[in-house]
């Protein structure tokens, strides 16, 4: 593994916010001043695909990053774009028992609305 691939996988598991590739680079820069954007984009791909970070897809927002060390899913809220982890290891029970198949992998995203777009709404109301 190259340094600069390392680096963008420490950053990954060391942040709790789940990071776009831009927040991954600021951070990068700390530690390597002449690491280029396109460096950071290339190693998260290739990241991605070693199955050492995972990728999480929303719309309407910029991907972010995330550690696979803890398996958990996502709560995405619909206004923001904020993710909150949650566990849900009885999913993957069910899926197996619903189907009869093992399943390798899948994905979860809960849309939901975070505590702070709740009440903006309400505001919004009034
Ligand atoms: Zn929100
Ligand atoms: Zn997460």
């Amino acid at each position: 593994m190259t340094k600069q691939k390392k680096l963008i996988l420490q950053i990954i598991e060391k942040s709790h916010v789940h990071p776009t590739a831009e927040d991954i680079f600021k951070e990068a820069r700390q530690h390597m001043p002449k690491i280029a954007l396109g460096t950071v984009y290339r190693n998260l791909n290739s990241l991605v695909e070693d199955g050492l970070v995972r990728r999480v897809t929303t719309s309407g927002v910029p991907d972010r990053f995330d550690q696979v060390k803890v398996k958990h899913d996502h709560m995405v809220c619909r206004s923001c774009g904020q993710i909150k982890d949650v566990e849900t290891d009885g999913i993957l029970a069910q899926l197996k028992s619903l189907t009869g198949e093992d399943i390798i992998s899948y994905e979860l995203n809960a849309y939901y609305l975070c505590e702070a777009c709740k009440s903006k709404e309400v505001n919004v109301n009034e």
